[in-house]
């Protein structure tokens, strides 16, 4: 077993490459790789699994320097890798749950249901992964632009499923980078702290964006259109009216986690067949209090 054996390469275009990792239960975790004249746009790290990231890029796609790591948030499936780059960019209101999503025995214990408790994958994880407790990072906010020599990302925020959740949106090309904000599969929005100030943002993301977008997102090797947006702001407005009589609990993949998230009530609500799973606690119905649906929060 290998470093690099989980992970493959493919070309967008001649300055555009995603690099996917995998560890054998069907997610797939995307590295993206922007290339300028003067500067690599890393946009995510992976899991931080294995430590072979940084060194399958400067084989496959460039060893242009510098690389500069922007994630799109804190999540630990996005920045596990960030440490390994000459610049790491987190926007600010994903700094509290750093230690959460970087703590050793969580990432593991996330890595077991992604490696499907294969032993050998997870032994070698164990002895390769990246100690990256120290990263130290920058900020980066909504309406910064940044400049890559010869490409330009506009940086526009996106919340919901994580409090700074940052796109990033390449106008001359016409493509953004959306993260796990809109994905057809395991759109996590549970712990949405203020879903009407999301749907506003959402609202704001439709309106900037091209009607002819393709959206790149963090767990799907499928691009999608603006169409998914316009689907989300449904299933977020039905989630707020509280129209969510007929949605399912939504099944929890991981068993480590922090003791606010243990109280949660997980719906998913679908909107055709694209869910998005929410905290019942905080919005829409609870059917096993036999209350009538209505708004609470
Ligand atoms: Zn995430």
């Amino acid at each position: 077993m290998n470093e690099i054996d989980f992970l493959k390469h493919e070309k967008i275009s001649d300055r555009f490459h995603v690099v996917r990792e995998s560890f054998g239960h069907g997610v797939v975790f995307n590295v993206y790789i922007i290339i300028g004249d003067n500067k690599v746009a890393i946009i995510d790290s992976s899991i931080g699994a294995t430590g072979g990231l940084r060194r399958y890029i400067e084989t496959h796609v460039t060893d242009k320097r510098p690389m500069a790591c922007y994630m799109t948030h804190g999540h630990l499936d996005h920045f596990g890798g960030a440490i390994l780059f000459d610049e790491v960019y987190l926007n600010h209101r994903e700094y509290p749950k750093v230690p959460w999503n970087l703590n050793v025995p969580r990432r593991l214990s996330d890595l077991d249901v992604f490696a499907d408790g294969n032993k050998e994958i997870l032994d070698f994880c164990k002895e390769h992964y990246i100690h990256n407790e120290n990263v130290s990072y920058r900020d980066v906010d909504d309406g910064d632009i940044i400049d890559l020599g010869g490409v330009r990302l506009e940086v526009i925020m996106l919340p919901g499923h994580s409090p700074g959740l940052l796109t990033y949106f390449n106008r001359a090309d016409n493509y953004v980078i959306v993260g796990d904000s809109l994905m057809k599969t395991n759109a996590g929005y549970t712990r949405c702290d203020d879903m009407p100030k999301s749907l506003e943002y959402l609202n704001r993301f439709i309106a900037m964006m091209p009607g002819n977008v393709v959206m790149y997102n963090g767990h799907e090797v499928e691009t999608c259109s603006i169409d998914l947006a316009h689907t989300f702001k449904t299933s977020m407005e039905d989630i707020i009216a509280g129209r969510t009589q007929n949605d399912l609990p939504s099944p929890a993949w991981f068993s480590y986690r922090l003791p606010e998230d243990s109280k949660m009530k997980r719906m998913v609500h679908y909107v055709g067949n694209v869910g998005m799973a929410y905290d019942a606690n905080r919005y829409g119905c609870r059917p096993e209090g036999g209350r009538s649906c209505s708004r609470e929060n």
